[in-house]
């Protein structure tokens, strides 16, 4: 992701200044050695945020990192982000230092990727980076009684991240050279009568760009309409 100078840094902050919210680090718990849930609280009443929200942080002087609001609860002011720490790049490196009690300031906004009401089905596919996304989805999908399904390209040492927050989603090799190939093969793999079932669903697409890409093209040649898709390119070429 691209850095800027600290002085447009700086002048970018004052200038949204009066739209920015504070947020108090509460807990932070890692679901595995990469993946840190963190709880924020402050003044949110009416602030109509919701799972799915993109939020920027400035995380050092030089860079600013988008991040999803995985649940909100607007009664106790808090909110949660799963982070994922990919130890390559400044965002990575600034979740690993945060510490409970710390006081941020952050940009908040609504983002496409919304749940769907109208549809009863749900399809995820992504990576480390949506998990957050998609256990606040999971969470609406729970409430209004809809079912999900979906895929994920995590690596091997991340999966307990689902077990610890009941996030019923497959599992396959993330592959750096052949994006979406292992989810693609799962998904040849699913039994008619299943796809039957699913392909009406809505399809939300979310993380490394390339693997959305060739995800997206796989569905489309199975028939699933582009109105069903929903896409949130997070990382990557
Ligand atoms: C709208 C939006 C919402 C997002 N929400 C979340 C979220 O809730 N949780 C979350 O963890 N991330 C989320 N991301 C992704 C996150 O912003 C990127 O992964 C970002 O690149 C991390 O910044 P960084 O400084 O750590 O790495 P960068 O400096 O951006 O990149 C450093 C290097 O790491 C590589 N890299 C970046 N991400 C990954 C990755 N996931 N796996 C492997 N290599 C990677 C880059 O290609 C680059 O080579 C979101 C992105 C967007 C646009």
């Amino acid at each position: 992701m691209s850095t800027i100078p600290k002085w447009l840094a700086d002048t970018v902050v004052n200038v949204f200044d009066p739209w920015l919210y504070t947020a108090e680090v509460e807990d932070m718990t890692y679901l595995s050695q990469d993946i840190l849930s963190v709880t924020f609280t402050g003044e949110y009443y009416r602030t109509g945020f919701l799972p799915g929200h993109e939020i920027q942080f400035r995380v050092d002087d030089n860079n600013f990192r988008h991040y999803t609001i995985s649940t909100f609860d607007e009664l106790f002011g808090r909110f949660t982000v799963i982070f994922y720490l990919n130890r390559k790049g400044p965002g990575s490196d600034w979740v690993t230092h945060l510490e409970k009690g710390d006081i941020l300031r952050f940009h908040a906004e609504r983002s496409d990727m919304q749940y769907n009401k109208n549809t009863k089905h749900h399809f995820f596919f992504g990576d480390e980076t949506s998990i957050g996304l998609f256990h606040g989805f999971k969470e609406i999908a729970h409430e209004l009684d809809h079912e999900y399904l979906g895929v994920l390209e995590l690596r091997e040492e991340n999966e307990c991240a689902l077990k610890e927050l009941s996030l019923l989603l497959e599992r396959v090799e993330e592959s750096a050279d052949a994006p979406a190939v292992n989810s693609i093969q799962w998904m040849e793999d699913m039994h008619e009568n299943c796809w039957e079932v699913w392909k009406n669903a809505t399809y939300y697409l979310a993380g490394r760009i390339y693997s959305i890409q060739r995800f997206r093209k796989y569905l489309m040649q199975r028939g699933v309409s582009k109105g069903q898709i929903r896409v949130a390119p997070f990382w990557g070429k």
